[in-house]
Order: C-alpha cells, then sequence, then structure tokens
C-alpha cells in the first residue's frame, strides 16, 4: 500500500533477529518510533503516508518480534494468539483502515458469540481479529518501514538539535522521538 505511493522512498529495511551488530553505524533518522506493536506502527504509518520522501523513520522495539501485545507464540508444531484476542473499532477511521486490512487479507471479523456469565456484560460490536496470526496485521503494517528489533531504548538525552537515544549496542540518533512503549507497571 505504502509502495504504491508516489514518491514513497522507504526502503524495507526490517531487522530481524541478531541486527544490532549489524546496526552498529549510527545514522540520524529524522524521526525514531519506540515500539513495534500497534499504536507505534499505526504512528510510523500515518507519518509515511503523509510524509515527504525524505522523512527518514525508524521503529525500534525490544521483543524480537513485530506486533507488541498482538502477540504470536509458537511452541514447536504449535502457534498460539498471546495478548488481545480480538479488537473492535471506535471510530470510522480506524473502521475504514480495517477495512481495508480486511480487503488485503490481514483481518477477519470475530464471528464467535460472546457468552455473558452471570451478570457479565460485553458490549454489542463487530469484532476483528489479524488472520491468519494475531501479528500479522502488525507485520503488514511493518513491512515497508525500518524496523529494529531486539533494541530496547533504555534513556532518552537531548543532544544537540536532535536525541540521543541510549541501547545496549550504542548510541543512536534522531531528530524526533515518539514512544509508544506502556508506563511501567503502578507499584
Ligand atoms: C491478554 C490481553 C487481552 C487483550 N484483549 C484485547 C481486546 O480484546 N481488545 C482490544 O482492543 N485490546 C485488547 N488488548 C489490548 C491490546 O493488545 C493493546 O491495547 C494493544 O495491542 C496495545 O498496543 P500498543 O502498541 O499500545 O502497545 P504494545 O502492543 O504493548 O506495544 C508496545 C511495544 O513497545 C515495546 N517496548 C516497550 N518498551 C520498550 C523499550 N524501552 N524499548 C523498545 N521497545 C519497547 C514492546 O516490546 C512492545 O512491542 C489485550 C491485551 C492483552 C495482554
Amino acid at each position: 500500500m505504502f509502495k504504491t505511493l508516489a514518491g514513497f522512498a522507504f526502503a524495507k529495511r526490517s531487522v530481524y533477529g541478531q541486527h544490532s551488530k549489524l546496526m552498529k553505524v549510527s545514522r540520524m533518522p529524522k524521526i525514531a518510533i519506540i515500539g513495534a506493536g500497534l499504536a507505534g506502527l499505526s504512528c510510523a504509518r500515518e507519518i509515511a503516508l503523509a510524509a515527504r520522501p525524505e522523512m527518514d523513520i525508524a521503529v525500534y522495539d525490544k521483543s524480537r518480534g513485530i506486533g507488541g501485545r498482538m502477540a504470536t507464540r509458537y511452541a514447536g508444531a504449535y502457534e498460539f494468539d498471546h495478548g488481545a484476542q480480538y479488537f473492535t473499532s471506535g471510530s470510522d477511521r480506524f473502521g475504514a483502515f480495517l477495512a481495508e486490512q480486511t480487503g488485503q487479507g490481514h483481518v477477519l471479523q470475530w464471528p464467535e458469540k460472546i457468552q455473558r456469565i452471570g451478570g457479565a456484560s460485553a458490549r454489542d460490536a463487530v469484532r476483528y481479529v489479524s488472520a491468519p496470526r494475531m501479528n500479522t496485521l502488525c507485520k503488514a503494517m511493518a513491512e515497508p518501514l525500518e524496523t529494529v528489533l531486539n533494541t530496547r531504548i533504555s534513556g532518552l538525552e537531548r543532544a544537540g538539535d536532535g536525541w540521543h537515544l541510549q541501547d545496549e549496542a550504542g548510541n543512536r540518533m534522531a531528530r524526533l522521538i515518539m514512544s509508544s512503549a506502556p508506563c511501567p507497571p503502578r507499584k
């Protein structure tokens, strides 16, 4: 979808696994997004769709996979969706995005009935799942973006006209930072 936009000049540079060794040479993306879950990728996608070709985005995630809590785990021959079991749409904009992703086969309406036990309530709404796995939607969103996995950003520091992002592999710089990392749990 991004690739069809005139002037869209993001190279696919997704790096799975041992990327940190490969990424030691720092460059300065204009925008660093922390978190490759639905929020971070939605942000990257919106910026990418609105951006000029020279707008350079990198998405960092501490995990080895994309999707955050829209997660799928693998165990031998088995795989499990682990995290969100389905999602709903609360806005026309997200609804339009889901319709587009449904057309591309990344999302399905969830046909199951919600059984209410006792006095439990469940909102009547169209429910969606990413298909065939819960992480498929986020993987598709990340596809045209630069994603740097296994990279936990542990600190941010102002540095000249940019920011210094600290992680175990060394120093990374960015002009702007957007973090979708969840707040630490309250003690
Ligand atoms: C069991 C369960 C059931 C759920 N059920 C539903 C549901 O039915 N319907 C629904 O709408 N939602 C549901 N949710 C919530 C839904 O999964 C989340 O709201 C949504 O996926 C959150 O997306 P996010 O991008 O905000 O955060 P996340 O998916 O958590 O993404 C944040 C990302 O940031 C990364 N990160 C964090 N800290 C750092 C760091 N320091 N450096 C680099 N990367 C970092 C993480 O690895 C993660 O990938 C459920 C969640 C769970 C766990």
